[in-house]
């Protein structure tokens, strides 16, 4: 049963484009700030680059990723969130989508953002890590 929902997931047409088509997945001009994250227990792998305009706001994103379909759509789809935001914004950003994804009730990003198809991820405890990797990834910015 469990298997069954899994493979729906899996088969999501969102989830399977960011994975087949993963955006801003090539080198950026500038790279102000980088982050990455790894799960050594599933080989799931997530970088990012950002550029800055001056005021601060992400103007380039670039992602790289390495490991299953989750931990890709996930990096593709949050890559495409966080352009346009403040750098300062990103925090508020991650904390809002880990507390989102480690409880069952909360949904703080409505179904017209691709962000909302993660949270059928959290029907699947340890697959969480996998949609949370780009979390952290984000939260070691430097
Ligand atoms: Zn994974």
């Amino acid at each position: 049963m469990d298997q069954i929902k899994l493979d729906n997931l899996y088969k999501n047409s969102i989830i399977l484009d960011h994975c087949r088509n993963p955006r801003n997945y090539l080198p950026i001009s500038k790279i102000d700030f980088s982050g990455s994250a790894v799960n050594p227990f599933c080989g799931d792998e997530i970088h990012f680059n950002l550029k800055l305009n001056d005021q601060t706001i992400i103007e380039e994103v670039a992602f790289e990723g390495d490991g299953c379909a989750i931990n890709l759509a996930s990096g593709s789809i949050i890559s495409e969130h966080i352009k346009g935001m403040s750098i300062e914004s990103v925090g508020k950003f991650t904390e809002t989508f880990r507390l989102d994804m480690q409880t069952n009730h909360l949904k703080s990003f409505d179904c017209k953002s691709e962000i909302f198809v993660l949270y059928d991820v959290r029907s699947f405890p340890i697959r969480i890590k996998c949609a949370l990797l780009s979390v952290s990834a984000l939260e070691n910015l430097h």
